[in-house]
């Protein structure tokens, strides 16, 4: 394909991208929440790490996350652009889909299948695939489905055929269960900046829970302590994995 057709064919496929802004380079990261705050909560300190290391990060948020009984669909995007500022500004875009009503349809797959072939990320993050919240499970499957079609040549998708290296999924869960992550990532050094992030979100998690005992902070943070304690570190945040991980050696390691 010339550059010429390419350049038409990203053009056309554009216009389902209202707003869009390609980014200059393609993505080391993508990160897709179902919500805004999830990718906060399961990967804000990894998020802070990495750009702060030069790695071109980027977020999609599937659906506004509202309503909410303290949100607004305004005030969640003010919420989204504060906290994500403080992450260090990963790239950003959210794809209007339907909060609650999220689910892995044929539409919803070419919708983010496209967006992966626009902006080219090496890595995908998902959401933990095993979740009590229906749109967190379908953002799962949603990714995975997207991830597979992203690669097919001869369709009718946006953007050129692209394939993403690798899925790995954060824990961001709505169902009380124990993790048994792949790898836990050392956040100590990023967890005041993951917290001010998490805070952004005013309507989510400190509206209507100022007399609660213990802060919704206060168990988030011993969570992180949990995960740190348990690689030696202060605090920590953990990934899964469902294929094997390759290691050149074992000189990192923590
Ligand atoms: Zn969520």
């Amino acid at each position: 394909m010339d550059r010429e057709t390419l350049d038409q064919g990203i053009a056309v496929s554009l216009e389902a991208y209202p707003n869009i802004i390609i980014p200059e380079r393609p993505l080391d990261i993508l990160v897709v929440a179902p919500h805004p705050d999830d990718a906060e909560l399961g990967m804000g300190g990894t998020i802070c790490k990495l750009l702060n290391r030069g790695w071109n990060i980027g977020i999609v948020d599937l659906t506004d996350g509202e309503p909410t009984p303290h949100g607004s669909p305004e005030l969640r995007a003010e919420e989204t652009r504060q906290a994500n500022g403080i992450l260090g500004n990963p790239w950003r875009y959210n794809l209007g889909l339907r909060n609650r009503f999220l689910e892995p349809t044929l539409e919803n797959r070419r919708c983010l299948a496209g967006l992966i072939r626009l902006i080219r990320p090496r890595w995908l993050f998902a959401p933990y695939w095993q979740d009590a919240h229906p749109d967190h499970t379908a953002a799962t499957e949603l990714v995975e489905a997207a991830r597979f079609w992203s690669k097919l040549s001869n369709s009718d998708l946006a953007g050129t055929p692209f394939h993403p290296e690798r899925v790995f999924y954060y824990y961001c869960i709505h169902l009380k269960l124990h993790a048994q992550p792949t790898w836990i990532m050392d956040i100590s050094q990023e967890w005041d900046i993951k917290a001010r992030a998490i805070q952004a979100y005013r309507s989510q998690f400190i509206a209507g829970r100022e007399s609660a005992e213990p802060s919704f902070m206060e168990r988030f943070r011993e969570e992180a302590a949990y995960w740190g304690k348990l690689i030696g570190v202060r605090y920590g945040e953990p990934f899964a994995s469902k294929e094997p991980i390759g290691l050149r050696d074992l000189a990192h390691l923590v």
